[in-house]
Parts: structure tokens; C-alpha cells; sequence
């Protein structure tokens, strides 16, 4: 992006990606926070009290996909801004976030799930 002119993968990803048509706003859904590079929204099946997911305006895939360092930044930032709103900072809460489909991965537009609100009763790392 940047150019004026759209590669053929980013207007695939558009059509095609459930993520960017959120960011688009084809679904009205609400952000829970949003600045020029990153929008944070619930996610559709929480598995904690707090559940959001903190994703690039950019369509990125994954940590594969050559992210923009500075753009990873600001989905950290963003998700520490995310905790606040949401009310958990300070309680503990955590970040999630899976790498193709054999970490568990479903929407392949690059995204951080934030997680908290009750303890948390199991480690995986
Ligand atoms: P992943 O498994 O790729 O790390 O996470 C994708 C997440 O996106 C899942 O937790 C899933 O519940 C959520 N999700 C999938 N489709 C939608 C949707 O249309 N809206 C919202 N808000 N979340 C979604
Ligand atoms: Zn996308």
C-alpha cells in the first residue's frame, strides 16, 4: 500500500477476508478501540469474560508474513491501551496469538487475542 494502486492479494484480501470486512465496516460491529493503524473488537465467541481481538488495518496473515515491526508495536500498545478500556489491567490478563492453522489459527488476517477477567486455572507456557 502506500502507492495509490492496490496489489492483486490486498483486494483479495479484502473481498475475501472476514477481518477486513469488519475493519471496512460491513458489519457495523462496534470497536472497542481504534486508531489509524490497529481496531480492537469483541470476539464473536469469547472464551473469557474479557475477549478481544486487537488486528491491523493492513491485511497481514500471520508472523510469516513479514510484518512491519512497527506494526507489531502498535498491536502491543494497542492491546495494553485494550486492557484498560476493557477493565483488566492490573487484574492480569493475556495475550494470545496463533500461527497457522497447527497452532490454531482460523482468520488469517494477523490478530492478538486479549484474554482476561477471571483467573486463569491452566499454563501452557
Ligand atoms: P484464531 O483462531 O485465528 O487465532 O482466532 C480467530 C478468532 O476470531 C476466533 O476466536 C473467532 O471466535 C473470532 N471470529 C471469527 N469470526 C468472527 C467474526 O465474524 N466476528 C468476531 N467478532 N470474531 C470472529
Ligand atoms: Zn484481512
Amino acid at each position: 500500500m502506500g502507492s495509490g494502486t492496490q496489489s492483486a492479494q490486498e483486494l483479495s484480501a479484502q473481498t475475501d477476508c472476514i477481518f477486513c470486512k469488519i475493519i471496512a465496516g460491513d458489519f457495523n460491529t462496534d470497536f472497542v478501540y481504534q486508531d489509524d493503524y490497529v481496531v480492537a473488537f469483541d470476539d464473536i465467541s469469547p472464551q473469557k469474560p474479557v475477549h478481544t481481538l486487537i488486528v491491523p488495518r493492513q491485511h497481514v496473515v500471520n508472523l510469516e508474513d513479514n510484518p512491519d515491526p512497527e506494526l507489531l508495536a502498535r498491536l502491543f500498545s494497542a492491546a495494553s491501551k485494550v486492557a484498560a478500556i476493557k477493565g483488566v489491567a492490573g487484574t492480569g490478563y493475556r495475550i494470545v496469538q496463533n500461527n497457522g492453522k497447527g497452532a490454531g489459527q482460523t482468520v488469517f488476517h494477523l490478530h492478538v487475542h486479549l484474554l482476561g477477567g477471571d483467573p486463569f486455572t491452566e499454563n501452557i507456557v
